[in-house]
């Protein structure tokens, strides 16, 4: 009987948390060769389901055979539901268990990656949470998907290993052969300085001395009228004070965990922008993937809603929770997650629904009425 123990990261919102991940060869099974099958205990049978496909698929379709005998993987603590970042850690620990893999080369590391049917190790979300939480707790050595690398490496003390395929990882832990990241990758672009200038802005005097008295009060900002209000809410984050180390980690890491790594700023604030077709999920996040969303991605920022009066009743009035909070508190599920969201809000509306350019012949009750959307 074999037995492998390795480790992955889940994440609950920020919260990351190592799970360790055990497997088990039942001697004396005599299944067909290819035929054995995959029990994972720890995890909801529902969630595990399309997991466990996944990954006797990938390792049929590139690794070596599946092992003949039947394999147990434990994972702990148990989850309450399955997160396919943590495939890659399943799948080299039932290959070490049924001693495809020396069991000795994957303790200390941490596996983390989505496999594909065809054993391509597929980008993850949120790898910046969960490299910093396994630095934390002492395992610097972590297996990513290539494509996350460059983001892996930002975290200090990361020893970050890029993998492509699940038969090169298997290839490489056979013959002790795993080579680390070195590149630090152009893609995560480090703190850019804003392109925009708040000096390029000619004119609207009393608009910029009101953008002046919002970033050096922090206060919210309502722009009313015709002006050139996404002009000036873009230049609002060059004017905050610069974000502290702690604030632009926790940044990074929210961008990281929506899946938009390259797009953190650095030390410059954020600026969230969505679009008043944008639903509630893209606004407030999302429980069931944890993706957080548009209020989030403004954290230590701005979030600019443009023609503010166009955006959904449920987007308008659920703005006043993160506005009080500074957080927003999604459940569903059974489950419940908290993502940050204090932002420095800029609304602007126009006078009247009226589209831009068009002549306007709206009444002054129309205009009321539209106007009053935002109270
Ligand atoms: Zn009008």
């Amino acid at each position: 009987m074999g037995h492998a123990s390795t480790r992955t990261v889940t994440l609950t919102g920020l919260s990351a948390h190592l799970i360790d991940i055990d497997a088990d060869t039942h001697a004396g099974a005599g299944a067909a060769p290819g035929d054995a099958g995959l029990h994972v205990v720890g995890l909801p049978e529902l969630s595990v389901w399309p997991a466990r496909a996944r990954i006797r698929a990938a390792i049929t379709n590139g690794a070596p055979p599946w092992p003949d005998t039947p394999v147990t993987v434990s994972v702990t603590p148990a989850l309450p539901v399955y997160n396919a970042a943590a495939d890659l850690a399943l799948a080299v620990a039932a290959l070490a268990a049924a001693g495809l893999i020396p069991p000795e080369r994957i303790t200390g590391r941490v596996f983390l990656g989505e496999l594909a049917l065809d054993g391509q190790i597929r980008p993850i979300r949120g790898v910046l949470p969960m490299v910093t939480a396994a630095v934390r707790a002492g395992i610097s050595t972590v297996v990513v998907p290539a494509a996350c690398a460059g983001e892996a490496a930002q975290v200090p003390g990361a020893v970050v290993i890029p993998a492509t395929r699940l038969a090169d990882v298997v290839d490489d832990l056979r013959h002790g052969t795993l080579r680390n990241h070195h590149d630090h990758g152009p893609e995560v672009a480090p703190s850019s300085p804003f392109a925009v200038d708040l000096a390029d802005v000619r004119g609207n005097e009393a608009a910029r001395r009101a953008l002046e008295v919002c970033a050096a009060g922090g206060h919210h900002l309502f722009l009313s009228g015709d002006g050139p209000a996404t002009m000036l809410a873009e230049r609002l984050p060059g004017i905050l004070p610069p974000l502290t180390d702690q604030a632009a980690r926790q940044v990074a890491e929210i961008h990281s965990l929506a899946g938009r790594p390259g797009r953190a700023p650095g030390v410059t604030p954020p600026l969230s922008a969505p679009h008043h077709t944008s639903t509630s999920a893209a606004i407030f996040g999302s429980v069931a993937g944890n993706r957080p969303g548009a209020v989030s991605l403004a954290h230590r920022g701005v979030l600019h809603l443009a023609d503010a009066p166009e955006f959904t009743r449920p987007v308008l009035d659920g703005l006043c929770r993160p506005l009080d909070s500074g957080q927003v508190h999604l459940t569903g599920l059974g489950r419940s997650v908290r993502y940050p969201a204090r932002f420095t809000l800029v609304l602007d509306a126009r006078p009247c629904p009226c589209p831009e350019g068009q002549d306007c012949a709206c009444i002054p009750e129309v205009r009321r009425h539209y106007r009053a959307r935002l109270t």
